[in-house]
């Protein structure tokens, strides 16, 4: 064994320079941020060659004195911290006195600076971190550093470095950040002699955003603002349709400083739930506040990652400040129509009466005879309209966040709401089946099912009829394909509404704000689905979810299950496919949230108008009713319902305009 020593001071230097200073973006990192706690309105940064021929960085601050210049380059030398309790309450952005001697110890660097109101400025020389003397010298007030030849004198990671231009993308990557997180500062990044930057420093967080990001980034954004707690949170995120293919838009900022932050990243997109296609990721430049005792910073050298003391609190701050602002962008009318101004011309169409009504009103003693609902061909549009909530109004879930480490995790789902007592059974003849039930023929070793009596006579609750509201502020012109709406709204525009996608919104807002359990109708006969043992032990594992969803189910044997009710809003052939959807869900899902989500995505589905069918245009009023009012804007998975044409865009295609 070799004797063990203590390495010498140079080499000790050198390691410790290697955590700080990775590559040439990281000496700017450091650089920029001196310029900012010096307390600079102006920071201009120029690099060459991706910063491995030069990095300058000049600013207008406080500037150093030319008596604590050597020592600014010594390692833990700092002017921001003194004592121990300091490091739990810490506002700059450095604090850890390590960058300029890191800086130093691996290239050769130049510095000049002169104190507001000083008479004359300094300069110094380093060589590896070997200081010449400090020299007076003219120079404007602040500081400007000179960093060259970076790494020459460490060739292990001057091999490691990549090609010039990815280091020049790497630092203007940082310059859009740091541009960012202080909309009060000008930056001007100059790579190669090209001006590549410039930020107004008017203090206007959209400005930056603006000569940063780009105006196309810009314009798909919307503000958002909001607290919880001593959480502030303020920015920018995308409008829902504007996600983007990956998270490189998400900039976060804590306290001013750029991090990295799985959780917040989880937080915003939890906010975006069932708002963005499958596969888009939201983009944000969002400025997270916490009281500085609230965020330990001395997690890693590069001080871009943060902890948190409370992470509950700031998952929630932020997740409800998306969820509302977005929630808030969408709702264009700011008087909801109440809901009895809702169309229901036809009485056998709509259910205009909560869940809750119909069962106590169901349960009261028959006196009249029942009407039997007709076969229809296709399932009728069993809709509780008075339930379905506004985006607004819609309560979020209770969230338990977890750092998402293992993949199987499901760190990114909501736990389930409260659960809802299990459903009390049904009176058997309150609904008959409306299609030819799927019989299959009994295998003789099973049990013998009995099928279930006709209808009884029992009072129904009676069904309102409502008025068609007289001055709607839109005029259907008709529907096209099938699939489409057309219509024309008050203020000059054109609207192409996609029924299905709307009906699926609709009926997953009312699912999933719903506390009550489905109205279900019993089979006249039950059906055995034959879905597999996989599938059936699956299914049979989670009755009581499939009792929550309406469905009442029992082992069949042979990996069968026998349906004996299935929800009313539910064509009873479309039961073994629904079935066998919820059980690649149940399959599939990381989460209980992220199954129970599953499920009612399928039920969405399954329960709207399909595109294709004919629709009586009561259906079509109520649809465009919650699109125009902005309660519906997106299907479950995030796909547009409407899309809208003004005027003028016509008129431009016409070239009228
Ligand atoms: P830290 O930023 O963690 O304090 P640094 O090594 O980056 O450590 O800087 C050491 C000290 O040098 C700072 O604390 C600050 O007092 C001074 N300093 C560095 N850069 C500047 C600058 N651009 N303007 C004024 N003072 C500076
Ligand atoms: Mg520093």
């Amino acid at each position: 064994m070799p004797h063990i020593r203590q390495l010498d001071s140079h080499v000790a230097d050198l390691i410790a320079a290697g955590e700080v200073v990775e590559r040439p973006a990281s000496v700017v990192k450091e650089l920029v941020e001196n310029a900012i706690d010096a307390g600079a309105s102006a920071v201009a940064v120029e690099v060459q060659r991706g910063g491995m021929g030069l990095i300058r960085v000049t600013d207008n601050g406080c500037g150093i004195a030319p008596g604590e210049l050597p020592t600014a380059f010594l390692r833990h030398a700092t002017s921001k911290m003194r004592f121990a309790e300091d490091l739990g309450k810490i506002g700059t952005l450095g604090f850890r006195g390590e960058a300029l001697a890191a800086i130093s110890a691996v290239s050769r660097t130049e510095i000049l600076t002169r104190q507001k109101g000083a008479a004359a400025g300094a300069s110094l020389h380093l060589e590896g971190g070997v200081a010449g003397a400090v020299e007076e010298a003219g120079a404007p007030e602040g500081t400007t550093i000179i960093v060259r030849d970076l790494f020459y004198n460490t060739p292990a990671r001057l091999k490691f470095m990549k090609k010039d231009s990815a280091e020049t993308a790497a630092v203007a990557g940082l310059m859009q950040h740091l541009a960012l997180s202080h909309p009060d500062i000008s930056f001007k990044f100059i790579k190669d002699g090209v001006e590549a930057l410039h930020t107004p420093g008017d203090g206007k967080l959209e400005s930056a955003v603006y000569a940063a990001l780009g105006r196309d980034f810009a314009r798909s954004l919307t503000a958002v603002k909001g607290r919880g707690g001593e959480v502030e949170v303020s920015g920018f995120v995308t409008k829902p349709l504007m996600g983007r293919g990956s998270r490189s838009m998400q900039v976060f900022f804590v306290n001013g400083r750029f991090i990295k932050s799985q959780l917040l990243t989880a937080a915003l997109e939890e906010g975006y739930r069932n708002q963005i296609m499958k596969g888009k990721f939201p983009g944000c430049v969002l400025a997270v506040t916490v009281p500085v005792t609230a965020v330990d910073v001395n997690v890693h050298p590069a001080k871009t990652t943060v902890k948190f003391a409370r992470e509950r609190e700031v998952f929630d701050a932020v997740y409800h400040t998306v969820l509302d602002c977005l929630a808030a962008d969408s709702a264009p009318r700011p008087e909801p129509r109440p809901a009895a101004e809702t169309v229901n011309p036809r009485q056998d169409f709509f259910q205009t009466m909560d869940a809750k009504t119909f069962r106590e009103k169901a349960a009261a003693p028959a006196s009249k005879p029942q009407p039997v609902q007709p076969t229809h061909v296709r399932p009728a549009w069993n809709t509780e309209w008075k339930t379905t909530a506004r985006v607004a109004d819609r309560k979020p879930e209770p969230f338990a966040y977890e750092p998402r480490k293992k993949p199987a995790g499901g760190a990114l789902s909501a736990p389930p709401p409260s659960v809802t007592a299990r459903p009390a059974p049904v009176k058997e003849s309150v609904f008959v089946s409306r299609t030819e039930p799927a019989v299959k023929p009994e295998p003789p070793k099973r049990p013998f099912v009995p099928a279930i009596p006709a209808q009884q006579t029992m009072e129904l609750p009676e069904q309102q009829t409502i008025e068609p509201p007289k001055e709607a502020p839109w005029r259907i012109a008709g529907e096209v394909l099938h699939t489409y709406i057309v219509c024309e709204s008050e203020d000059g525009c054109v609207w192409l509404i996609d029924k299905h996608a709307a009906h699926e919104r609709v009926n997953f807002d009312r699912l999933q704000a719903s506390l009550e359990p489905p109205m279900r109708q019993t089979l006249l006969q039950p059906i055995a689905a034959e879905l597999g043992r996989e599938d059936g032990a699956l299914l049979l594992e989670n009755l009581p979810l499939l009792e929550q969803f309406g469905f009442a189910c029992e082992d069949f044997g042979d990996g069968a299950i026998l349906v004996r009710e299935v929800p009313a809003d539910i064509n009873a052939e479309d039961t073994v496919p629904t079935l066998e959807e919820f059980a690649e869900k149940l399959r599939t899902g990381r989460s209980p949230a992220e199954r129970r989500e599953g499920l009612l995505h399928t039920m969405a589905c399954k329960a709207a108008i399909k595109g294709g069918w004919t629709s009586d245009p009561a259906e079509l009023r109520v649809l465009v009713d919650k699109v125009q009012s902005g309660q519906v804007r997106f299907c479950p998975h995030g796909r547009p319902v409407a899309v809208k044409l003004t005027k003028y865009e016509l008129e431009k295609m016409f070239k009228r305009a």
